[in-house]
């Protein structure tokens, strides 16, 4: 090693930043974005970003500096994630589904400086501004519609396309800070770092098979977990990322057909409503489209579904926390031996670590040491690496008690195959105990997904004198299908499941869902409740 230690000149500090500098550079004619009739090759997506920034640097935005952006999927929420991190500013996406009591609280809590809006959010906005004392900055994308604010694309227009940016000096300075969605309590801002953010979207990248061919349809919101990374992985792939505002089946497949969209990403809900679009809105197409599905527990049936009209799926589990995916469930060789059937099971389990993750383990909750990778024992998955926030932004408590031991402990339970895979079984919420048995409401889910007139299946405990609690379903049912009755679904249950676990009351309708298009369990667990 003498004479070979890390050399100053050598060492630049990893920013996902330095993906665009290279894209420009490297294939700056190739298009980077389009939104309807727009187009923006990586070359002026390089220099709107340069633009903007050395706007807002105009203003004041420095190191650290927040600035929140409240946007669908556009082409400018693409450029807030270089364009801030190109200043060493903090980007802060919020979720425009939320009330602005919500807005306001994150841009209270974040210290945002700048509010970046579009037009067709500024009616939450400006509900949420009325709410602060000292209201930040606003920055207006398309018609405006708040007072007091400026145009974004005035703001580009005198910008300078050749702003100079350098990395920051510490690759771990923060980067970006979301907001949980708040499924199981108060939103905590979780906060990432440059280097964080370059591997997950070298990780990104690689997992889904991301190249310079690929097209990304954007039917994620960029502003759940940064789009999972992707902004940041399209563009290290050197793909294209096509728009979406609003995820409407007729739309999805308009724009796979039109534009030869080769990924996309989605909760199960996003492929559910995919897969059961009405034949008038579905388009014929010839390429392969990647499906990558999480968020949320996706059931062996939507896999199957979406495989059989012609999608291939990629299961994807992670949380805010860890940048989006952490795990990505991997064909192992031994599946080549198995029946269709077999095989979606294999891939509704939440996988292996992306190779940008250290480490995933499977801990017993008393002990604390790893369980056996039996299949069997269940213990909390816990993430370790470099894709693993920082922590929550102002939340001791909270980071403490969630990295503890350098570990980031996602209370989801679930158990620990020999292959490698792990396999969630509940959130530690949402597990059932009925009559001293646990059950876990994604195994009774997953079979009930199996029922042919169901569309989408959420089991919750319901109190019970006797049981403490027995499982409790709420089922959707497909379009066009007739609706069941309790009896036969309790009857279809009994020939699938062990009695203790088959629900003993089943309620039909529209389910409860997040901002995110996850179930709100805690509602269907009041609902239970009051039945
Ligand atoms: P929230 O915790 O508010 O829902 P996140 O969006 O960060 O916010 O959710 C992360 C959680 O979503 C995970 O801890 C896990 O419970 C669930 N999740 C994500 N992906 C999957 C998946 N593929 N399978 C099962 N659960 C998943």
């Amino acid at each position: 090693e003498a004479g070979l230690e890390r050399r100053a000149a050598n060492y630049v500090p990893l920013t996902p930043v330095s993906l665009l500098a290279r894209a420009a550079a490297a294939f700056g004619a190739r298009i980077a974005v389009i939104d309807g009739e727009r187009r923006l090759t990586y070359t002026a997506l390089y220099e709107r970003c340069r633009r903007l920034a050395s706007a807002l640097a105009a203003r004041g935005v420095g190191r650290l500096d927040t600035v929140a952006i409240l946007a669908s999927n556009i082409p400018e929420m693409v450029e807030a994630h270089f364009a801030i991190p190109m200043l060493g500013a903090v980007l802060n996406p919020l979720n425009t589904r939320l009330d602005p009591a919500t807005i306001a609280f994150s841009l209270r809590h974040g210290g945002a400086r700048i509010l970046i809006v579009e037009d067709a959010h500024a009616g939450l906005a400006a509900k949420a501004l009325a709410e602060m004392d000292s209201p930040p900055l606003v920055i207006a994308i398309g018609e405006g519609g708040i007072d007091g604010t400026l145009a974004y694309e005035d703001l580009i227009a005198a910008g300078d396309p050749a702003h100079p940016w350098a990395p920051p000096e510490d690759e771990w300075q923060s980067l970006c800070l979301l907001y949980t969605s708040g499924t199981t309590g108060d939103p905590k801002g979780a906060v990432y770092s440059h280097r964080g953010a370059y591997l997950q979207a070298l990780g990104n990248a690689v997992t889904f098979g991301l190249s310079g061919e690929s097209v990304y349809l954007w039917t994620l919101p960029m502003f759940h977990c940064s789009g999972w990374s992707y902004p940041w992985a399209c563009v290290a792939a050197g793909a294209t990322q096509v728009c979406l505002r609003k995820v409407e089946p007729a739309e999805i497949f308009r724009l796979i057909a039109e534009h030869g969209v080769t990924h996309l990403c989605g909760a199960p809900i996003v492929l559910s409503m995919i897969a059961h679009a009405p034949a008038h809105e579905q388009r014929d197409f010839s390429q392969i489209v990647r499906c990558a599905v999480g968020g949320a527990a996706p059931s062996s049936t939507i896999i199957r579904t979406m495989e059989e009209r012609g999608f291939r799926v990629t299961h994807l589990y992670g949380a805010t926390e860890s940048y989006g995916p952490a795990t990505a469930c991997l064909a192992q060789p031994d599946w080549a031996d198995l029946t269709d059937e077999e095989r979606y099971q294999r891939m509704a389990r939440q996988g292996v670590a992306l190779a940008t993750l250290d480490a995933v383990t499977v801990t017993d909750p008393e002990t604390g040491e790893p369980v056996a990778q039996d299949g069997i024992r269940i213990g909390e998955i816990r993430l370790r690496g470099n894709t693993i926030m920082k922590g929550y932004l102002g939340n001791p408590t909270a980071t403490e008690a969630s990295l503890a031991g350098g570990w980031y402990a996602t209370g989801d339970l679930g158990v620990w195959h020999t292959d490698g895979a792990v396999e969630i079984k509940d959130r530690s919420k949402d597990i059932i105990i009925s009559g001293g048995e646990n059950i876990s409401s994604l195994e009774v889910e997953e079979v009930l997904m199996r029922h042919p007139a169901v569309m989408l299946a959420a089991v919750v405990a319901r109190p019970d004198a006797i049981w403490g609690e027995t499982p409790c379903a709420f089922l959707e049912v497909k379009p066009g299908a007739a609706v069941p009755s309790s009896d036969e679904v309790i009857a279809f249950c009994r020939e699938r499941m062990a009695r203790f676990k088959v629900p003993k009351t089943v309620v039909f309708g529209p389910l409860p869902k997040t901002s995110t298009g996850k179930i709100q369990k805690f509602v269907l667990r009041e609902q239970a409740r009051a039945l």
